[in-house]
């Protein structure tokens, strides 16, 4: 049989993705707390993402009005998006910290086809890239700062992306606490799992969602937090240790 030099291109596309699709290891999530001596002195971080979405005032003004810092992860975005969100952040730098979380908010997972979470992935690494840079880009010129740290969209990572995130100049930031769930949790549900808060925990968040109950059991999970004498840091004031617990397994994503 003779094929035209469309059918065979066809032909070597196709195995080419189902190559790449069988190859692919699973993402994994960086799991992190804070080194030993921060965790000794009670010692948590409380990280926010704002993906895209809106920005939940609430919780920033209980942060503010109770002096809990918080390193903020914030995407292109939601900076374009959030002119408010913007200001009060501005406005309490001595507080707050601006770290990166993207461009447009596309997961650190590189091939065509690949989703998690139901977000689609990067076709490429060049992609990746630019989600990366143009992320830091939008911070420093809208807030001032050049941020030292990336949170990819999803928090879920190939391990390659990881390699070319860290040459890029960036360290993944990682987390051992997930407080809300990407805002789906209510607040009781919020409330009780700050009852299993450990020192050295790195808390996850979300800060877009104002009609999600995160602002209300954040903040009621915050308070009882202080109360037993946790001390609230940013990322950049502690160090980080990386938990040995990320997920390498290979699937057919
Ligand atoms: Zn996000």
């Amino acid at each position: 049989m003779i094929f035209s030099t469309r059918q065979l291109s066809l032909f070597a596309c196709t195995s080419l993705l189902f190559c790449h699709a069988t190859t692919h290891a699973k993402p994994m999530e960086v799991h992190a707390r804070l080194a030993p001596q921060a965790r000794a002195e009670n010692k948590v971080a409380l990280t926010l993402d704002a993906c895209s979405g809106r920005f939940d005032e609430d919780l920033l003004a209980f942060l503010i009005r109770k002096r809990i810092p918080a390193t903020i992860f914030v995407t292109k975005k939601w900076l374009d998006k959030n002119p408010r969100g913007v200001t009060v952040i501005k406005s309490n730098l001595d507080l707050f910290a601006v770290e990166d979380h993207g461009e447009k908010h596309i997961p650190a997972i590189i091939g065509s086809g690949r989703t998690v979470y139901g977000l689609a992935g990067e076709p490429d690494i060049a992609h990746l890239q630019r989600e990366v840079t143009e992320g830091a880009k939008a911070i420093t010129s809208t807030i001032g700062i050049a941020p030292q740290w990336y949170r990819g969209a999803s928090a879920k990572y190939d391990a390659e992306a990881i390699t070319e995130i860290n040459r890029l100049g960036y360290k993944i930031a990682g987390f051992s606490f997930n407080a809300d769930h990407g805002a789906t949790l209510r607040k009781k549900a919020i409330v009780d799992k700050f009852k299993r808060l450990q020192p050295g925990d790195v808390i996850i968040a979300h800060m877009n969602k104002p009609q999600s109950d995160s602002a209300q059991g954040l903040s009621s999970g915050l308070n009882d937090a202080l109360k037993q004498g946790f001390v609230f840091v940013r990322l950049d004031q502690v160090e980080m240790q990386k938990m040995p617990d990320q997920k390498t397994k290979r699937d057919k994503s």
